[in-house]
């Protein structure tokens, strides 16, 4: 019999590694802390119909969650999101479209007039130095906020880099590390000599079309179907069962001491707290929103007058099921600093401003606190570990990582259950 592993966390990372592992044949508990398996992947329930609370698309790169979603058979329910550009919300209070060619808001051409509309021409100048600096540059630099200054300007960063850094990560262009944000950025910056190469690159190498995709129905229906999945092959799934005083081999939940193959799917303790953000989600009436005015949604700027959202996603024109569930009525989805317990008021208010149409009525509301961690910041742990901490944030990254460590473990199978004996007991 294969040794049992122990899954610390019940999130898309902590799913995907235990399902991986039973398919292989190991037997696998999972202890999940809360009530729900999923973690950031969540469904809320907004005027009847059932939508993300969180997550709420995945990366393409890659292509490993859309490999995953087909072997649970749900190839079919992959969607791409509507085709058009998100705006930005500048501090002048005017909106403009965001330059199409970027990655995380960097440009793959400083030149183009849908940059310069967006900076102004003097920034757009600055950032097309660029292109004469020496690669080495930046190489050393360890953010995306501290790369893009050296090598674009303070225009670049603040103008475009900012509100995207904020509205998709929830952190400033300082504080994301390049590797965990960007994996390949540094490497195609050396080969190409500069960042808008780099960045053309990176954008060339990617699938043709949105660099997003989402599932019919909700990104929750993801963690359904492994859920479904790890109990057809056997997993022990726990919820309400956190788990504490984790070694390689044992840990804690539910009062007793569980030994086993642990594996980190959940923040270490020592891990660097995240952000609070906190998301209103608002389905109203309102026709003027009809035609999309601000494509899939808008960034801010950080000093944009009167409004405090971070950044607006206008789900029901992002995505044609949420139009669908939702005939003649709009969905949308504001995200605030903080725990914010005014964030359904401000985002009535601040959905009008950014979309620059009217809200004629509210249908229903709802609102949620997230954390958000820094990738990259967990303290070194003597277990294995999956999950956004050393994966880095989002789907893509997580699975793929997930679907690593798993592949590992399996190949470790035959050391585990002979040289240690059988494990899994459980001591009361
Ligand atoms: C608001 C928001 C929007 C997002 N949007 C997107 C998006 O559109 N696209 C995208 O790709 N990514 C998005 N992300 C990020 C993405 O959801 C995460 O990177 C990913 O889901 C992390 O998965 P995980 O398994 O590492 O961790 P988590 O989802 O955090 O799961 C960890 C699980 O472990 C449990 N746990 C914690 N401590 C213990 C313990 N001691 N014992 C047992 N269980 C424990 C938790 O309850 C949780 O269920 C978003 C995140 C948020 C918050």
């Amino acid at each position: 019999m294969a040794a049992e592993v122990l899954v610390a966390g019940g999130g898309v990372g902590g799913l995907v590694l235990a399902r991986r592992l039973a398919l292989s044949g190991r037997q696998v508990v999972v202890f999940e802390g809360s009530d729900r398996f999923g973690g950031q992947v969540s469904r809320q329930t907004v005027a009847g119909v059932d939508l993300d609370a969180a997550a709420e698309s995945f990366a393409v790169r890659g292509g490993t969650v859309a490999a995953l979603l087909a072997e649970l058979g749900m190839q079919g329910d992959i969607v791409a999101p509507l085709d058009a550009p998100a705006w930005l919300h500048r501090s002048d209070g005017s909106s403009v479209a965001l330059p199409a060619t970027g990655v995380l808001g960097i440009p793959g051409d400083p030149g183009a007039d849908d940059v310069v509309r967006a900076i102004g021409l003097d920034a757009a100048r600055r950032a097309q130095r660029d292109a004469e600096l020496p690669a080495s540059v930046g190489a050393d630099a360890a953010t995306i906020g501290e790369l893009v200054r050296l090598r674009m300007g303070d225009g670049v960063v603040d103008g475009l880099v900012a509100p995207v850094v904020r509205g998709v990560h929830s952190t400033e262009p300082d504080q994301l590390l390049i590797d965990a944000a960007s994996p390949r950025l540094r490497e195609e910056l050396r080969a190409a000599g500069s960042l808008a190469a780099a960045v053309r690159r990176l954008r060339a190498a990617a699938p043709a079309g949105s660099q997003v995709a989402g599932i019919r129905g909700g990104m929750f229906r993801l963690v359904d179907a492994l859920v479904a999945e790890c109990e057809r092959l056997g997993v022990r799934l726990q919820t309400g069962a956190p788990a504490t005083d984790l070694t390689p081999h044992a840990l804690t939940a539910g009062g007793r001491r569980v030994r086993g193959q642990v594996v980190r799917a959940a923040a270490a303790p020592g891990a660097a707290p995240g952000r609070r953000v906190t998301l209103a989600t608002l389905v109203v009436e309102a026709s003027a929103f009809d035609h999309a005015p601000r494509g899939t949604g808008v960034l801010v700027a950080a000093d944009a007058p009167g409004v405090t959202a971070r950044a607006l996603t206008h789900l029901s024109a992002k995505w044609e099921w949420v139009a669908d569930l939702l005939p003649g009525l709009h969905a949308v989805r504001l995200s605030y600093d903080g725990e914010r317990a005014d964030a359904v008021e401000r985002a009535m208010t601040d959905a009008p401003a950014l979309l620059g149409a009217p809200i004629e009525r509210v249908v229903d509301t709802s609102s949620a606190v997230w954390q958000r961690r820094p990738a990259g910041a967990w303290p070194a742990m003597a277990e294995p570990a999956v999950g956004e901490g050393p994966a880095g944030t989002g789907l893509a990254s997580v699975v793929a990582q997930a679907e690593r460590v798993a592949a590992a473990l399996v190949a470790e199978v035959g050391e585990d259950s002979t040289v240690d004996g059988p494990r899994g007991r459980m001591e009361g």
